[in-house]
């Protein structure tokens, strides 16, 4: 059965990475809701216009990366790519708009069918979170503190730098737009066939090009800086503030665009040289024209998405699982088995050996790294009591069966 192995760019996550992944996801949802931010769960699937009408036509995801299929029904689905336009999309659809501000956090899988690598997978997770309604940019500080704080949080503040640009509002990037098709034009002969494409439809996103000729012309290109209207500088300038006051530390990086279409003003990363070309571990950035050009109300947003295995790459400390007690039998398998179960209605974490003799359940309760063994031996059982042997220290002491909690409570 060749067939039996994951698909190209999938992976299993085996108990210990399944327990480092919840975990990091766990970190970041309980910082996100000391912040106010409430968890959105949205379909895997969506109509593929919800991506494709927005994240834009040139872009790589939309060109070269979603798993779109036609269903039973015939609709064209699409598993999502990412999560702010199926989000935005709930928020239409949900009728939110009332509702705002709104501030959401979102975690799960997302798909792109792109050359599988090391931090880059066919279907990987995101924990992301959307702030909408808020115009002004305290919306943009938050997030970005909140980014700061779980990546503090995780133990990578060291490991990134906080990489910050403007795109501008619509006036200024048109502005910069005509300069750039100026630019490209007269340096064409060195661009890609993908970024000659880009040059009738979105110059812009010749910037993000991955292309080593596109990046040779790039690093010469006009800079969007140059071409800001006082509105988006003097935006930009308050952000910049917001994040000095929060002691922030951030790079402007005046090269750094976004990958899909729907972005305005703040454009943001979390980096790293820690995971080889796979550097950017959370990326986000305001996006204040998507939800109206989706069809809904006119609505400012802005938010981030991480990738989780990334930042379980980067998130050093062990994830221990929870140290269970572990019940022994010697000769009363029921009593055993009630035992258990009352210890773990009483919030125990507790173990079965299912067989053998004590030597053997001794290594077992040694192999799931038990704290303690609980050995329900006859002499002890005739006296209402049990030996409780802690596995670390080696000892072994008779308990009272009607002081057991307590006792294992000590454990804690
Ligand atoms: P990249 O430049 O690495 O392709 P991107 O710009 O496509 O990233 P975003 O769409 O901004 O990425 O997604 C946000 C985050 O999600 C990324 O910073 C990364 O941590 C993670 N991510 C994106 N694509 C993948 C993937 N294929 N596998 C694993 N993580 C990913
Ligand atoms: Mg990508």
């Amino acid at each position: 059965m060749a067939q039996l192995q994951p698909v190209r760019g999938t992976h299993d996550l085996l108990p210990e990475d399944a327990r480092r992944h919840r975990r990091v996801e766990e970190i970041a949802f309980d910082i996100a809701g000391r912040y106010g931010f409430g968890e959105i769960v949205t379909p895997i699937f969506e109509f593929t216009e919800v991506f494709s009408r927005t994240l834009g036509e040139m872009s790589d995801v939309v060109t070269k990366e979603m798993y779109s299929f036609t269903d039973r029904s015939g609709d064209s689905i699409t598993l999502r790519p990412e999560g702010t336009a199926a989000v935005a999309r709930a928020f239409i659809s949900g009728g939110l708009a009332q509702q705002l501000p709104l501030k959401l956090f979102y975690r799960g899988p997302m798909f792109r069918h792109e050359r599988p690598q090391k931090g880059r997978l066919r279907q990987f997770h995101q924990i992301g979170v959307e702030l909408l309604g808020v115009e002004g940019p305290e919306a943009d500080v938050e997030v970005l503190a909140l980014a700061a704080h779980i990546l503090d949080a995780l133990g990578l503040k060291d490991k990134v730098t906080l990489e910050l640009n403007t795109l501008g509002d619509g006036e200024s990037r048109q502005d910069y737009r005509r300069a750039l098709v100026d630019y490209f034009t007269v340096h064409r002969a060195h661009l890609s066939e993908d970024s000659l494409e880009r040059l009738g439809r979105n110059p812009l996103r010749i910037l993000d090009s991955k292309d080593e000729g596109d990046r040779a012309v790039v690093a010469e290109a006009p800079l969007l800086a140059d071409y800001l209207n006082d509105r988006s500088r003097h935006f930009f300038d308050s952000v910049q503030a917001g994040l000095k006051a929060l002691k922030i530390a951030y790079q402007l990086s005046p090269r750094l665009v976004r990958g899909l279409d729907y972005y305005d003003h703040t454009a943001f990363e979390f980096t790293t040289t820690a995971l080889g070309a796979q550097g950017t571990v959370l990326a986000g950035g305001r996006y204040d024209g998507l939800i109206g050009q989706m069809g809904g109300p006119s609505t400012a947003g802005i938010g981030w998405a991480a990738g989780v295995e990334r930042l379980s790459m980067l998130f050093a400390g062990p994830v221990p699982a929870e140290r269970p007690f572990v019940v022994i039998p010697m000769n009363q398998p029921l009593a055993a088995l009630s035992l258990t179960e009352r210890l773990r209605r009483a919030g125990f974490s507790v173990d079965q050996g299912f067989s053998g003799n004590l030597k053997k359940r001794l290594m077992r309760a040694n192999r799931v790294n038990a704290r303690a063994a609980i050995i329900l031996g006859d002499d002890e059982w005739a006296r209402q009591a049990v030996a409780i042997r802690d596995l670390d220290a080696g000892s072994q002491q008779e308990i009272p069966l009607d002081a057991l909690e307590a006792h294992l409570a000590q454990f804690r």
